[in-house]
């Protein structure tokens, strides 16, 4: 942590915060220059709030050097991860894993037609929400269990991983036998309770970035969960809320880079939620691969206009088997591979 010292700082200003900063564990290395002082702090603690520091008189500013997490950042498996999902599909290896489907499980139908034509046109897995997140409590709220178990059925019929969202923490035992990986939606990023107890179980956990969420609140709820142990952790940028209103949400596919710098977990795009709109989600699958996504999750419905949510960004089966065409002409020419 760098603390630079305004320039009217006097030295008794100067002596009190590196007495606070070695009472807080840090090695402290003082320079003086013609007309500033700056203290450079090394320590191993992590938790260290700098604003604690921004208020002590003679502060100007305070940068911390070390990110404040550690199981997350790239520093801990510099190779980067390759997580085993099931079925021998890894996720941040050189095969980039599109998983699609309908937003809701609505009906036995509804899903195996879906699940037939996404498999047949290479999707790897297969989403679907049984517990929905709606921001209308007279919105549909998913089928729940019956939907887990037309899941797994689909899953199993058409060799597709099964992803289904968790909302709270009494639902993960359930899910548990039916799911392959628990996807933690953008409205529970911070649910710290439920990616504590995510951290108990072993299964993938996709990791959905908040609607207002920094890319390091993203690694830090990450970080709970791989605290518990779980380190099969995907991360998935699904879009933010900015003040555009022509998209749903504004997908930030700068996250890829940033995420593959920061840290050595996968990173997913939803071009679906994160644009909100059917005709803009091909352009920015596209888009996700070419800046180097390890996964894609797609929205898709075989009668969109009658879907009970998210029918506007469901592309229809064609569309959708014509993008995994598309992906697969990007994908070599970004050293990936599409299946
Ligand atoms: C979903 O995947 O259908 C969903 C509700 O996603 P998000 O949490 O990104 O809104
Ligand atoms: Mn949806």
């Amino acid at each position: 942590m760098i603390v630079s010292m305004q320039e009217t700082a006097t030295d008794q200003q100067i002596q009190q915060v590196i007495e606070h900063l070695v009472r807080m564990g840090f090695a402290v290395h003082r320079t003086t220059g013609e007309r500033q002082t700056v203290l450079a702090a090394v320590g191993a603690r992590i938790d260290f709030d700098t604003r604690n520091l921004e208020v002590l008189s003679g502060v100007e500013h305070v940068h911390r050097i070390s990110a404040p997490y550690k199981l997350a950042a790239r520093s801990f498996r510099p190779q980067g991860s390759v997580i085993e999902v099931g079925n021998g599909i890894k996720i941040g290896g050189e095969e980039v894993v599109v998983i699609a489907g309908p937003c809701s499980v609505e009906s036995r139908d509804q899903l195996f037609i879906v699940a037939e034509q996404v498999a047949k046109a290479g999707a790897r897995g297969l989403r679907g929400g049984a517990f929905k997140p709606r921001s209308s409590p007279y919105s549909f709220q998913g089928l729940g269990l019956e939907a887990l178990k037309l899941l797994r059925e689909a899953g199993d019929r058409f060799k597709l991983l099964v992803v289904s969202e968790v909302m709270e923490i009494s639902q993960i035992e359930v899910m548990l036998p039916y799911v392959d990986i628990f996807q933690v939606g953008a409205r529970n990023m911070q649910n710290f309770n439920l990616l504590r107890e995510l951290g108990k179980i072993r299964k993938t956990v996709l990791l959905k970035r908040g609607i207002a969420a920094t890319l390091e609140e993203l690694l830090l709820s990450a970080e709970y969960i791989m605290a518990g142990g779980n380190y099969n952790v995907v991360l998935c940028e699904r879009g933010i809320r900015t003040f555009e209103t022509y998209t749903r949400n504004t997908l930030d596919i700068s996250a890829v880079p940033i995420i593959h710098k920061l840290s050595h977990l996968p990173i997913s795009i939803d071009p679906s939620h994160g644009t909100g709109l059917r005709d803009k989600v091909a352009p920015m699958a596209r888009a996700a691969l070419a800046a180097g996504t390890d996964a894609l999750l797609i929205e898709v419905h075989h009668d969109p206009d009658k879907a009970l949510s998210d029918g506007a960004q469901s592309l229809y089966p064609e569309q959708f088997s014509k993008l995994m065409d598309e992906l697969r002409m990007i994908a070599p020419a970004v050293g990936r591979k599409i299946a």
